[in-house]
């Protein structure tokens, strides 16, 4: 079925992020093979020119690059295991698995172990830029695992990417988006909590986001993701509650397995996980940030 490894790619989980990034793929040139677990999603990657696979196999017989973008890491172990002999050492074409999904070290390094043995690649390549930025082909990339593999597929993440960052072995990938999304769950709730009290104290949340955004207090929380998502009321950016929860307990996990006590962390983390009677897996993340009093509901 393969024809010019160079010009295809796969991508596996075709959510909110892993369709933008398979169009992304087109509009440059790539042809690409897509799955979903979910009817809905193929469907809108086969509208968008996504060649529509019967499953896993199915994308990874079809091409060298199958790019992952999935939940958690337990899909991601799932769709490796899917892939049958056609990741073992029988295969003449040596693949590279980039898995962008926001997944665990210990997995990344298990399954890099497991398809280097077998002769092929395995990259941890988490990614920040939200589905605005897998659309525009504009992503941050930080990629964990061996310079021949990265290299290997430079040509997709490039693509994918405008700002690439080989951060060391397998696993480190993960640790950066990690430790990245540690300080995007803390800002949510800062920001939020000053914008609060500066409405409470009698300036109005607009002046002070203005201040905040031309200051020293400023972040992409700011400067992007108030503006955008929450003065607006819209609280549509295309991340959910559900994934924050995940990363903020991934974060807890390797603070433990490092012996790193995080007492702003742990909280912020606790903040994000105790939120559940409030704010559903499901409802996008910024809603985190909705600068009302959390508590004003239980009073
Ligand atoms: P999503 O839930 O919108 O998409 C995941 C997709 O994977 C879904 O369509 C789901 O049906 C599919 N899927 C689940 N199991 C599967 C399987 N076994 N085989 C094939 N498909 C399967 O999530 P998302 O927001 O696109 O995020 C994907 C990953 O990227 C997550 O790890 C997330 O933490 C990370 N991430 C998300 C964002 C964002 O802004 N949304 C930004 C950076 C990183």
């Amino acid at each position: 079925m393969r024809t010019d490894q160079r010009g295809s790619a796969g991508v596996i989980g075709l959510g909110n992020m892993g369709l933008p990034m398979a169009r992304t793929l087109i509009r440059k040139g790539f042809t690409v093979y897509g799955y979903d677990v979910l009817e809905e999603r193929r469907e809108l990657a086969a509208a968008s020119g996504v060649i529509v696979c019967s499953g896993v196999p199915e994308v990874m017989g079809a091409t060298a690059y199958p790019v992952l973008s999935l939940p958690t890491a337990r899909e991601v172990e799932e769709v490796v295991e899917a892939a049958g002999a056609l990741l073992g050492p029988g295969r003449c074409e040596r693949t590279i698995v980039i898995d962008t999904s926001t997944s665990e070290p210990d997995v990344s390094r298990r399954l890099s172990a497991r398809l280097a043995a077998a002769g092929h690649g395995f990259l941890d390549a988490p990614v920040s830029g939200a589905p605005i930025g897998a659309a525009a082909g504009t992503l941050t990339m930080m990629i964990g695992g061996a310079e021949a593999d990265a290299a290997y597929a430079r040509p997709v993440i490039e693509a994918l990417a405008s700002k690439i960052m080989h951060v060391g072995p397998n696993g480190s990938g993960n640790v950066a988006k990690l430790v990245n999304n540690l300080l995007v769950a803390a800002h949510m709730v800062s920001t939020g909590e000053a914008l609060r009290l500066a409405s409470a104290a009698g300036l109005d949340a607009e002046s002070a986001l203005r201040v905040i955004n031309a200051s020293t207090g400023r972040s992409a929380i700011s400067e992007v993701h108030f503006p955008n998502w929450i003065m607006s009321n819209r609280f549509e950016c295309g991340y959910t509650m559900g994934l924050m929860r995940k990363d903020v307990r991934l974060v807890l996990d390797i603070a433990e397995q490092a012996g790193v006590a995080l007492p702003l962390g742990e909280h912020v983390a606790q903040l994000w996980l105790d939120s559940t009677d409030r704010l559903d897996d499901a409802e996008d993340f910024t809603r985190m940030g909705a600068f009302t009093d959390p508590s004003a509901s239980e009073t």
